[in-house]
């Protein structure tokens, strides 16, 4: 059997979430499902929370105003979203945007790693708690952004686990002058880690 294209997986991975009626709540009150945006072939994933408003409506991530602040970010590292993936840990918008429930993030956890499994990069970025925690349980954002770390961290068939670079959420830094040159201090930093990747 033909190995089939990395987007063509993606595009599978979405429609089992639909078939699979994973969180049927969110399904419902959402507009649609926002599974990635970017390049199945990029070296670096960014993983969000979930979607909002704006997210909901166009069916594509981080697309509001903490999406192009992720975007200058990216900019200023001379990278586009074309160069990167970009995804959530929960593809449904929650109510109000409301946070994630842990229940919520378990149920989608097994797609993401699905679609790591499909990308496989060299380095995984959770954007805030919420998603840091899902790969770094009991990790302190505060304590530990900016800090890449090697972990055995168990996407299924793959060899090369990505190092895992906390970052604080752009939403979070958005309206916080230091928290967002920290983070985009933080961002700085990311081609000398990628650089570093063996
Ligand atoms: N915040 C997120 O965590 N994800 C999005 O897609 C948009 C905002």
């Amino acid at each position: 059997m033909a190995v089939q294209s990395k987007q063509k997986q993606l595009d599978q991975i979405a429609a089992d979430i639909v078939k699979n009626n994973v969180c049927p709540d969110l399904a419902q009150t959402a507009s649609r499902l926002v599974m990635g945006d970017g390049s199945p072939d990029a070296d670096i994933v960014f993983v969000g929370e979930a979607p909002g408003k704006k997210e909901d409506e166009t069916g594509i991530p981080f697309v509001g105003a903490a999406g192009k602040f992720l975007d200058e970010m990216l900019a200023s590292i001379e990278l586009k979203r074309e160069d990167v993936y970009i995804t959530n840990i929960v593809k449904y918008r929650p109510p109000n945007n409301r946070d994630p429930e842990p229940e919520e993030k378990k149920a989608f956890f097994p797609y993401l790693t699905k679609q790591l499994a499909v990308i496989e990069p060299k380095i995984l970025i959770p954007l805030g708690r919420h998603s840091m925690n899902a790969f770094l349980p009991d990790f302190k954002i505060s304590q530990v952004h900016g800090k890449a770390y090697r972990r055995k961290f168990p996407i299924e068939g793959v060899e090369k686990q990505p190092v895992i670079l906390p970052l604080y959420h752009p939403a979070a830094a958005l309206y916080n002058g230091g928290l967002r040159e920290t983070l985009m201090s933080d961002f700085a930093s990311i081609p000398q880690i990628i650089k570093n990747i063996t």
